[in-house]
């Protein structure tokens, strides 16, 4: 019998255009594209709240990094919503067996959650930064005059400021340096705030439950690996070639020692890096192609969104 070919329907396609990349299970909902700060000299526009009674840019998230063998990360439940966390309660298991390095690696790490533009690429629109909360500290800082107490709304869509960093080091040596406000302050166009006002932060957020978080973990068989050999998986070395060279640093392999001091006093431009941004082996042209450009459908972007949002 000859061979009948079936048509996909278009969904199908677009899921696997969109989708960010192996068997990464991030935080973040697919419909947000991540930004991951480059090495080097970076330029970022960091946009303005869109959700009720916001007081600040960003929102604060606790995740769980490297979660079983696809390093999978998650929101931590009981730092967010008070509630049982399979994650943390493997900690607590691990600190009372006084297994330090598990422990340390099962530690939620803070982040702050915004959205920003990247200066250098505004056609990839806006995207989710999960930064290091003592960057957001230090942006916050610079944000304000010290002698005359001025503050800079930095995130003002009108007359904000742009920030500049650079970022050094791969892996886990990486930290933010440099980091300054434009001189002049600049705007940001409509199209990107209504995307963003479409999709406001807390949406992003890609919460799972107890016991898909407890499959995540349990299922890797990683509290015995880890506990019994480490490095664990080759995945982890390749990622984290110097890991063992920097006792100090927040956390998450099992080859790592853990963290000498509680989560907030973290070193400043010290975060948990190359974790937060997925490895996304979509080159970012075809992630880029995954929300197509109002030009090439004549639809904005956040139309793009809502329509996809709908079909959710
Ligand atoms: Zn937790």
């Amino acid at each position: 019998m000859a061979f009948q070919y079936k048509k996909r329907d278009a969904g199908a396609w677009e899921k696997r255009a969109s989708q960010q990349g192996g068997d990464y299970q991030g935080f973040i909902v697919d419909e947000a594209k991540v930004y991951t700060p480059k090495k080097g000299d970076n330029f970022v526009r960091i946009l303005p709240p869109t959700f009720e009674n916001a007081d600040h840019y960003g929102i604060d998230v606790w995740v769980h990094y490297g979660i079983g063998p696809d390093r999978a990360s998650a929101i931590c439940l009981q730092k967010m919503k008070n509630m049982p966390c399979p994650l943390c309660e493997a900690r607590a298991r691990a600190e009372r067996g006084g297994d330090e390095d598990l422990a340390g690696e099962l530690k939620p790490s803070r982040r702050v959650m915004v959205y920003m533009l990247d200066r250098k690429d505004e056609a990839a629109g806006p995207q989710v930064w999960s930064m290091p909360w003592t960057l957001d500290r230090e942006v916050c800082k610079i944000s304000r005059d010290k002698r005359t107490g001025q503050v800079y709304a930095i995130d003002d869509p009108n007359e904000g400021y742009d920030l500049s960093f650079e970022r050094e080091g791969e892996g886990m040596m990486v930290k933010y340096a440099g980091i300054q406000l434009s001189r002049r302050p600049s705007s940001v166009d409509e199209e990107t705030l209504e995307y963003i006002s479409t999709l406001p932060l807390p949406m992003v957020l890609r919460w799972r439950e107890y016991q898909e978080l407890h499959e995540l973990f349990a299922g890797s068989g990683m509290e015995q690996t880890a506990a019994v050999n480490k490095p664990v998986a080759p995945v982890s070395l390749a990622r984290r070639p110097i890991a063992a060279a920097r006792p100090a640093t927040p956390p998450l392999a099992a080859e790592e020692p853990p963290p000498p001091e509680p989560p907030e006093d973290e070193p400043p431009f010290d975060p948990v890096p190359a974790r937060d941004p997925p490895p996304r082996p979509i080159a970012p042209a075809a992630a880029a192609a995954a929300v197509p450009s109002g030009e090439v459908t004549g639809k904005s972007r956040a139309a793009l969104l809502r329509e996809k949002l709908a079909a959710r």
